[in-house]
């Protein structure tokens, strides 16, 4: 009898996944059938994510898991209907996305470049930006893609603390957590990136109080969910000159509404959603190791918290 994994995500996203996961299933020895479209109480495993119309799970009655393509969860991670374990995507291709645009992001910063690019005037303004050691960078979230992008960012010798909810000690990143933490990696971040997940607790994480613990000037970069700031308090910290810039790739709201005012703010930096993709090939073979590991009794990788929220 075949595995049978349903393909529960946008109708777009069957001919880029298709082929990779069928390729990835061969390669791993697993005889699956996957398809669009599968009677619920013969579904052995479901990729998932969160534009699919799948919502409540109770049909699936023989489901052994659900394996997300996004590495955010938490569109999926309340759903009562879901009884079996959640495995969220942690893909080498997401990672590497993630840390070049993290980087280049920062160095867009830290260099000044937007004076050169924006600025060119006829004039020979010179300004010599300090060199990495002397920039620091707050690292919010210590994760998969936080910690790859820290240590890309301390490997080009930037000051970073990373900061996350459990105590950690990582070669080579000075770290710190817990509320107390993170006032105290604030108060000396002159570049602040957000890769944490939204749960209750990391909601408006940046809000006025905490804004106002940033070193003035400081720019903030956020690619981890839009909810983790309060976007009139950024708004007003931007006004004042709190805040230098804020590169934000993702938004309470997406697409982000054409009359949001942070199209039009001269010190906000748009991007739509793009800082990291799943990358078929790897993430498909992230979700058949998975598949191997269910059928074989397993634990599996990348397991969600469902009680922590990520
Ligand atoms: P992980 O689950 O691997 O890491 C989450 C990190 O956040 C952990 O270090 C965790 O701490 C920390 N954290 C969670 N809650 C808190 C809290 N209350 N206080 C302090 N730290 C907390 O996630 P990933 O690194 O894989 O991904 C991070 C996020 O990036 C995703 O959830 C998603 O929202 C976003 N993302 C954005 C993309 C884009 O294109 N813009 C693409 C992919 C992901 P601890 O280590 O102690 O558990």
């Amino acid at each position: 009898m075949p595995i049978n994994v349903l393909f529960a995500a946008a109708e777009a996203d069957w001919p880029t996944y298709r082929e990779p996961l069928t390729r990835a299933f061969a390669e791993a020895g697993l005889d699956c059938a996957l398809a669009r479209d599968l009677p619920p109480d013969q579904v052995d495993y479901i990729v998932y994510a969160p534009s699919s119309a799948v919502q409540d799970f109770s049909p699936f009655t023989r489901l052994r898991a659900v394996l997300s393509l996004w590495a955010g969860v938490e569109r999926i991670v309340g759903n009562d209907t879901l009884r079996v374990p959640l495995a969220r995507m942690v893909d080498h291709g997401l990672t590497q996305g993630m840390t070049e645009w993290v980087v280049g992001h920062v160095l867009r910063h830290h260099l000044g470049m937007d004076s050169h690019i924006t600025g060119q005037d006829g004039t020979w303004r010179k300004s010599v930006p300090p060199l990495a050691r002397d920039r620091s960078v707050a690292m919010l979230g210590l994760g998969a893609l936080g910690q790859a992008a820290a240590r890309a960012l301390a490997g080009l010798g930037f000051d970073v603390t990373g900061w996350s909810r459990t105590a950690k000690s990582l070669d080579g990143l000075k770290t710190d957590h817990g509320a107390e933490g993170l006032a105290r990696v604030l108060r000396r971040a002159e570049i602040v990136v957000l890769l944490l997940p939204d749960t209750p607790q990391t909601r408006n994480i940046l809000d006025a109080d905490t804004l106002s613990l940033l070193p003035r000037g400081a720019i903030v970069i956020n690619p981890g969910r839009g909810t983790l700031i309060d976007d009139d308090a950024l708004l007003a910290a931007l006004d004042r000159g709190q805040i230098g810039h804020a590169t934000l790739d993702v938004f309470r709201t997406e697409p982000l509404p054409a009359e949001h005012p942070y199209w039009s703010h001269p010190r906000v930096t748009v991007t739509p959603h793009i800082a990291a993709e799943t990358r078929p090939d790897s993430a498909a073979r992230v979700i058949a190791e998975n598949i191997r590991r269910g059928e074989a009794g397993e634990p599996l990788l990348h397991l969600v918290d469902r009680t922590r929220g990520y």
